[in-house]
């Protein structure tokens, strides 16, 4: 089967490309550059003909996929993962919301009128547009989110709160907007959005400084880069995925029939900033005196700390979700190696 995968040269997408071209796929990558096409290229050598690429400079622009979604042979699948994640400062919430919203349209959109062969579009979503972040995270009785879930914010909202916030909102309208067109345009392909929350674990892609880290995992660098005496980091999101099974669930969802018209959570368990700075003090010697001690065991989550259920995918798909060793400890472990090149 052939792919078309965008953002093939970020965190998530890198990972996705790997396992794509590891069940056998054929695959054009979709980037914004040359240069990140060539270093997609270097990370994915002796493909051949099984990776080719695409280059995108902006997904905003109407009918930016027209040319990349057609090919011979035809594109049987397309799965989208493009959407800004950043932790610079932004000054306009639509630095998040047209990337985001446009570009997903502009996907749909060119898919429909250029490419009859994609039976199916998968969209990396997010728990962002699951979650109400502004319900107390400890609602009694616990709050259980799943895909029938939707984060309540408004479009006004999304336009005049914070970053974080036009961030949770981009991920929202972009899936509904995804939604909207499979109703209204009855188009050639069925849609499955998967919903992961915070997304950490080993990189797949070059990243040369700690300084180019992506949001979530750059998170985790600061558990490293810190102080044995430091204030614990804020638990923030306290529900996680590790970015391997995540990728394999999109590799999972491209051709099952089940998933047709279905949403997913794909969230792995809950972990606190306590739990995390104490994986890494017990597993990484050298993180003794870098890594906040805090109250060791201690600083739990609250009781009815909101949770994300993944039953779904586990049950459709046949998931299943790595221990919490594998994903921090690798990642810390990988996190010192490109400090110890820069
Ligand atoms: P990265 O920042 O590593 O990758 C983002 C990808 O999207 C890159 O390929 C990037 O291209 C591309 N992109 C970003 N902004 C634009 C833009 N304005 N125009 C075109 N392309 C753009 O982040 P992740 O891998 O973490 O994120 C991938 C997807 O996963 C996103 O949809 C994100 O919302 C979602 N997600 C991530 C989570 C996480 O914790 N990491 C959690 C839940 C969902 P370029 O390199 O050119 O900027």
């Amino acid at each position: 089967k052939r792919v078309l995968l965008t953002g093939a040269n970020g965190f998530i997408g890198s990972h996705i490309l790997d396992q794509l071209l590891s069940h056998g796929f054929s695959v054009r990558a979709v980037v914004r550059s040359d240069s990140k096409a060539a270093q997609v290229k270097a990370d994915f050598p002796n493909h051949g003909s099984k990776l080719d690429f695409g280059i995108v400079p902006d997904i905003t622009s109407p009918g930016a996929f027209d040319e990349v979604v057609k090919s011979t042979p035809p594109f049987d699948i397309v799965l989208h993962s493009a959407s800004p994640f950043l932790y610079r400062v932004i000054s306009d919430n639509k630095e998040f919301l047209d990337p985001a919203i446009k570009g997903t349209l502009e996907v749909l959109k060119s898919v429909k009128k250029n490419a009859p062969s994609v039976k199916r579009i998968v969209i990396t979503s997010s728990c962002a547009a699951v979650v109400n972040f502004s319900a107390p995270i400890d609602a009694s009785p616990q709050k259980i989110y799943t895909e029938e879930d939707w984060n309540p914010t408004s479009w006004e909202g999304a336009l005049t709160g914070t970053q974080n916030n036009a961030y949770q909102a981009s991920k929202k309208f972009a899936e509904k907007s995804a939604w909207d067109f499979i109703t209204n345009e009855k188009p050639n392909f069925n849609l499955v959005t998967l919903c992961p929350p915070m997304v950490y674990g080993p990189l797949r892609h070059t990243v040369k400084s700690v300084k180019e880290l992506n949001q979530s995992n750059a998170r985790i660098y600061g558990f490293v880069n810190s102080s044995k005496d430091a204030d614990l980091p804020p638990n923030g999101m306290h529900v996680y995925t590790d970015v391997r099974d995540l990728a394999l669930a999109h590799v999972k969802v491209a051709t099952l029939p089940e998933a047709s018209g279905q949403r997913f959570v794909i969230c792995a368990e809950q972990i606190s900033a306590q739990e995390t700075a104490d994986l890494l003090r017990q597993h990484i010697p050298e993180l003794a005196e870098r890594t906040p001690i805090g109250v060791p065991g201690g600083n739990k989550l609250p009781e009815n700390a909101y949770n994300c259920s993944s039953e779904k995918a586990k049950k459709v798909l046949g998931l299943t979700f790595r221990s919490k060793e594998e994903t921090f400890v690798e990642l810390a472990k990988q996190l010192l190696e490109i400090e110890k090149k820069e």
